[in-house]
């Protein structure tokens, strides 16, 4: 089911908009222009579980233009993504069971769309945490934050 996108979120080049939905939904979109809609994702700390909607605003198939989103500590990003690059576009460019990983979707080519249900256990007040997409050469423009509030 398509979760109702936050009306700032949608607009192309706002990209200082906050993803924040209602209670503990968050949508977001990866944008044609290969960014994502938002720069900071906000979770509410009440929230047990979020569901986080992935929308691929593009055209392009997900062999040559695919986004997914993938939540870790900051710190670990970098390796994560080594990681994923090795895995490849058959495991969305996640490590399997990788314990670093938080929540990730799929890997979405143009016009698709993904929710998935993630724990908010791993995710405290003091580590900072990331959202990116783990496409090879893509988290350098698309990266944000995520916040717990
Ligand atoms: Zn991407």
């Amino acid at each position: 089911m398509l979760k109702k996108l936050v009306g700032a979120s949608v607009l192309l080049g706002l990209v200082s908009s906050v993803a924040v939905a209602g209670e503990c939904d968050v949508a977001i979109e990866a944008t044609a222009s290969m960014a994502f809609s938002a720069k900071e994702i906000t979770i509410n700390k009440t929230c047990k579980e979020v569901n986080l909607t992935l929308k691929n605003a593009g055209t392009m198939p997900k062999a040559a233009m695919g986004h997914n989103l993938v939540i870790t500590k900051k710190a670990d990003m970098q390796s994560v993504l080594a990681d994923g690059n090795a895995a490849g576009l058959g495991k969305n460019f996640v490590k399997e069971n990788d314990d670093r990983v938080i929540a990730n979707t799929a890997v979405l080519g143009g016009g698709e769309s993904a929710t998935i249900k993630f724990k908010t256990d791993k995710l405290n007040a003091k580590d900072t945490f990331a959202f990116f997409c783990s496409f090879p050469g893509h988290a350098a423009v698309m990266n944000g934050v995520v916040k717990v509030n």
